[in-house]
Parts: C-alpha cells; sequence; structure tokens
C-alpha cells in the first residue's frame, strides 16, 4: 500500500518523495494503528493523514483549531479533484444541515470541524450512521494542558468517541515535542510507542537572531529598509502594540497588513488575505495569526517581545522559510518582557505544579535570551532532539566575532556568594551584595559585611545582573521553578569553585536593556492581552484572571 502512496503523492500533489517522517506515520496508519506525527512547521503534516485518507474507504474526520483555516485547507483539496468540506459556525444552519445530509451519504472523503461540534448532537448523530476512515487532530497539542494551546473542547472530544464505536482509529500531528505533551497525547489517544514518529526538528534554512539593548522600532524600520521588499512577520504581545506597529510602518510607506482578535471576523480575514496573495509584503500580528497558515515564502519572523516559552517561539518563528529560502527568525529581547509572563503565569488559575512547570519553560525561553552557544542548537536540545552534530553557524552567537573572554574569576565570584548566601536569594540581591552596595535590603538581610568587599565593584548592577543570567543559562545556577527565582548552584559550578574548568564568555553577551516603567504599561497590556485571547477562542489556563487581579487592573 505504501506503493500506492508514493503514486498518489506524485499524481495529487506533483511532489516526487516523501519528506522525513511522512512515510513512516503514512505507513502506521495504513496498519491501522493509532499514530502520532511530530514534525517541525512546514514539515508536512497535511499529507500524513491526506493520503491516508484517500487510500482508505470511508470519511476521514479532522479536526482543526481555527475555523478560518478549514476553508483553505478544503478549497486546496477540492483543486486536486478530492471531496472534501468543512462544517462550521461560519455558515448558515441550512447550509451545515445541507452538509450534514450529503455526509450521512457518505459523499466526502474528508472533513472539517472544529472540536466544538462534538459537543453538538446532530454532528454526533451524523458521523454513527457513516463509515469512518480515522479521526485525525490537526495541532494536537490542543488537547493537552501540557501544551502551549490547550483547549478544552479538543479535550473532551476524548472522552465523546469513547461512544463511537465506528472510529477505528485516531491520529494526532503536532509540531511540540515536549515529553509531557507527548505522554499526554500518547495516554488520551492510546497510541504506542512504536507508532509515535518523530522527525528531527533542524531547519537548515533558517537563521536565528537576537537582537538585545537596541531601540526595537529602529532596528526593525532598519531591518525592513534591507528586507521589506520580502514578505514577513513581525509578532507583538498586544493589539495596542500591533496597532502601534503597523502605525509606524505605514508612516515609513511599507505595505502592512494587521491582524489580532480586535479586529471583526471580515477584517481579519480581509488583512489575512492581502498578506497571503502578497498584496501586502507585513504582517504585524498577535499569536492569534498564523497557526496553520501555508504561506511559503515568508522569510522572516520577528517578535517584538519575549514569548512565553520555546514551544511557542519555535512554532511561529518556524512559520519562515517553508520553501527552503534561507530566512531570518529575529527575537528582539529586553529584559523586561519576563515580568509580564511571569505576572502572566502567577495570576493563573492553574494548579501549584502547572505553574512550577509553567515557570520552567518560561525559564528555558529567557535562558535562550542568555546564553552563548548556538541558538538553533539550543532549540533543538530543548526539544531533546541531539542528532545536529555541528552548531548552525548561521546564527546570532555562531556569527558573532568570536572574541571571547576568560570570566572564570568573577563566575567564581558569583557562585561563592550564592553559596555564602545560602542559596536562598535572587539576582537582585546577589548583584547588590557582589557590586558592595549599600542599600537597605543588604542590612536587613544581614549581608553588610560580604558587601563590604564588593567583589565586582567595577561592574554596573546590571551588568552582574546579566552575567548572573548567563550562569542559569549555561546551568552552573539554576532558579528552580518559582515565582520569584532563588539562585542555587547545580552540579557544574564545583568545577568552576574548584578552578577545574573555566568559563569563556563572548564578549557581546554582556549587553545593557532598555529600561522602561514597566508596572503601568503591565496591567495595561494584560487587560488587553485578557480579553485578545478571550475574543480568539484562545484561552490557555494561564489567562483565566483570579478575581483579585481583575479587580487592580480595572483601577
Ligand atoms: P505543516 O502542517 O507540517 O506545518 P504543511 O502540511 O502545511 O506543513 O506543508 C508545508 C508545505 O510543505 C506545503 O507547502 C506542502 O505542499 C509542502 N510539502 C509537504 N510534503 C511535501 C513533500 N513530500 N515534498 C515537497 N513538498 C512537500
Ligand atoms: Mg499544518
Ligand atoms: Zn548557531
Amino acid at each position: 500500500m505504501i506503493a500506492e502512496a508514493q503514486k498518489l503523492l506524485k499524481e495529487y500533489y506533483g511532489f516526487d518523495s516523501f519528506r522525513r517522517g511522512q512515510e513512516e506515520i503514512i505507513g502506521h496508519i495504513l496498519d491501522n494503528k493509532n499514530t502520532l506525527g511530530i514534525m517541525p512547521t512546514g514539515g508536512g503534516k497535511s499529507i500524513c493523514y491526506q493520503i491516508p485518507g484517500l487510500i482508505l474507504k470511508g470519511t476521514a474526520i479532522i479536526v482543526s483549531p481555527l475555523i478560518s483555516l478549514m476553508k483553505d485547507q478544503v478549497d486546496a483539496l477540492e483543486t486536486l479533484g478530492i471531496s472534501a468540506t468543512y462544517i462550521n459556525s461560519s455558515l448558515s444552519g441550512e447550509e451545515q444541515q445541507n452538509r450534514m445530509h450529503k455526509l450521512r451519504q457518505g459523499d466526502y472523503d474528508f472533513i472539517y470541524v472544529a472540536s466544538e461540534r462534538f459537543e453538538t448532537n446532530s454532528f454526533l448523530y451524523s458521523i454513527k450512521q457513516i463509515e469512518i476512515t480515522f479521526l485525525a487532530f490537526d495541532e494536537a497539542h490542543c488537547i493537552s494542558q501540557w501544551g502551549h494551546d490547550f483547549r478544552p473542547s479538543y479535550r473532551s472530544i476524548v472522552s465523546t468517541i469513547q461512544n463511537l464505536p465506528n472510529i477505528p482509529m485516531v491520529m494526532a500531528l503536532t509540531a511540540t515535542a515536549t515529553t509531557e505533551v507527548v505522554k499526554d497525547i500518547q495516554r488520551l489517544l492510546s497510541i504506542e510507542s512504536e507508532a509515535v514518529v518523530k522527525t528531527g526538528f533542524a531547519r537548515e534554512n533558517l537563521s536565528f537572531h537576537l537582537i538585545k539593548g537596541r531601540d526595537k522600532h529602529e532596528y526593525i524600520s532598519d531591518y525592513l529598509n534591507k528586507h521589506g521588499q520580502e514578505s514577513g512577520i513581525i509578532y507583538a504581545p498586544t493589539r495596542k502594540q500591533v496597532d502601534s506597529i503597523a502605525h509606524y510602518l505605514e508612516g515609513k510607506s511599507f505595505s502592512v497588513a494587521k491582524y489580532h482578535a480586535g479586529l471583526s471576523e471580515q477584517k481579519r480575514q480581509h488583512e489575512q488575505n492581502r498578506f497571503i496573495q502578497d498584496e501586502a509584503t507585513i504582517m504585524v500580528a498577535t499569536n492569534a495569526f498564523g497557526m496553520g497558515i501555508d504561506k511559503s515564502n515568508v522569510h522572516y519572523v520577528i517578535h517584538f517581545a519575549l514569548p512565553m516559552n520555546i514551544e511557542a517561539y519555535y512554532q511561529e518563528a518556524g512559520r519562515a522559510g517553508r520553501d527552503g529560502e534561507p530566512s531570518d527568525c529575529i527575537l528582539l529581547f529586553s529584559g523586561q518582557d519576563t515580568h509580564l509572563q511571569k505576572f502572566l503565569i502567577e495570576q493563573s488559575m492553574m494548579d501549584e505544579s502547572m505553574k512550577s512547570n509553567e515557570y520552567k519553560k518560561l525559564q528555558s525561553m529567557v535562558n535562550y535570551c542568555h546564553t552563548d552557544s548556538c541558538l538553533q542548537t539550543y532549540i533543538l536540545h530543548y526539544f531533546h532532539d541531539y542528532s545536529a552534530t555541528e552548531d548552525c553557524g548561521r546564527c546570532t552567537n555562531c556569527q558573532s566575532s568570536g572574541e571571547k573572554q576568560n570570566r572564570t574569576k568573577e563566575a567564581q565570584m558569583v557562585l561563592s556568594c550564592v553559596k555564602r548566601m545560602d542559596e536562598r536569594f535572587g539576582a537582585g540581591l546577589t548583584a547588590k551584595v557582589l557590586k558592595g552596595s549599600k542599600d537597605k535590603k543588604i542590612k536587613q538581610f544581614g549581608f553588610e559585611k560580604l558587601s563590604t568587599y564588593g567583589l565586582m565593584a567595577n561592574q554596573t548592577e546590571k551588568e552582574i545582573t546579566n552575567f548572573i543570567h548567563y550562569l542559569v543559562a549555561e546551568d552552573y545556577l539554576t532558579t528552580g521553578d518559582q515565582r520569584y527565582p532563588i539562585l542555587q548552584l547545580t552540579k557544574n559550578a564545583e568545577a568552576i569553585l574548584k578552578g577545574e574548568k573555566e568559563i569563556w564568555m563572548l564578549r557581546e553577551i554582556v549587553q545593557q536593556t532598555v529600561q522602561t516603567d514597566y508596572k503601568e504599561d503591565l496591567f495595561e497590556r494584560l487587560r488587553l492581552l485578557r480579553k485578545e485571547m478571550a475574543a480568539a477562542d484562545k484561552v490557555p489556563p494561564y489567562v483565566l484572571f483570579s478575581d483579585v487581579s481583575l479587580k487592580e487592573m480595572s483601577r
């Protein structure tokens, strides 16, 4: 049957060979096994369910999180001469009934639905009548509360289908590969480890860049002066920022579209189309934009602020370069961005173990911004992909002048200071002590004596703090998974303290970050963010605010 799959690949899609992972995933499905496919964004997941859907008898049901994209997928299939449709709330009641009727006649090879559809009796009634090929969960991480885009209605399908005897198998596809999510999906959908297919995560044509200590607007405008003729996406955390960046770029005569949940459905569709059809070259958007979008000629993705974790970052950045052309993934970092993400976690209704997991994931994202090793390698290791043997040679850190400073002595000072402070305090107070500050907190906690040494008095507190972050990123210190990170030594610290190992650090890494009056802005941003996510049907657990924080925000 694999031969047939190969034939269809050529016949319908015009491709000569499968990409990594595709054949294996299709093979498991053809063997009637529940299957999980994990491939990076742009890796070619759609074909993994479409080809077996064509080979096997019956109607394949595809669960997809975004209504706006179903139509595109269906149009694409219809263009190939394949019988497909979607049923969702964008259709009139009458049209929904029509399609449901045809569905019961077995007229479709593929039907796309949102997860909520499984909460309606008429749909369940309809699919009970027909022969089903399989149920495919696209963007399957939405099923797991450990995923970065959990949707309760996705999860509840799991129990619903237990009462549907005519679903012979399920498949799950995602670009998220953290251990918890994979385990959760496997457990919920009864997928054996043999049927979990994971391809390498490296994208050879992407260059990761990390920009610190520069005015963000100015950087973007410089970058676009060089690349603004090409298609690209700029992600910002709030609507307000999206509006203001779009406005700023329009003022500079760039061709801009924008997208966020504050715009009407119609306007969003319109802006999305302008971008997809290359009428506008630059899309400025919140993360409401982009899931499942297949625009192949996006050649840069710029993040205006820190994403919440590496999964989200890699997925969004991965929308660049689907056509295989060299593309840039740029993150504009300022240390202040961390506070917003922390605040979101703190105020969420997640239970403590989930919160601490989110802090841990956020810390990995922050560490990405402080490491001096290859950024691509950093990401791949995060996903437990150790298949690449060399650094990328393209990212900011690989491309830096390479001039390194021996910072072993400073590292010893920091590490011993942390030890002297009983491993009970955060980077802020530690930096003060190292600076030799006379701050009242120093007195309060009894570190006056230690502070008089002023071990690193020749540096600013900011520089010292950055260096501490670096030591965390490089795993000499750990912050645990707390709201207020407490510095503790890791087992790697010992070799440094004993002088058995040296630390050489890229000179460029220690840099100033831009200071802003954050708190004012924070509540404003949080309020908008919360509204936005609610409106976009994206209410992951971490934005379900407690009443207390709501009160504070509405002041
Ligand atoms: P994903 O869902 O994994 O992000 P898609 O299914 O949208 O990725 O596919 C991304 C792009 O890769 C599409 O343009 C698709 O046509 C192309 N593609 C998929 N499989 C192959 C293949 N075997 N050979 C060449 N191109 C492919
Ligand atoms: Mg996809
Ligand atoms: Zn690199």
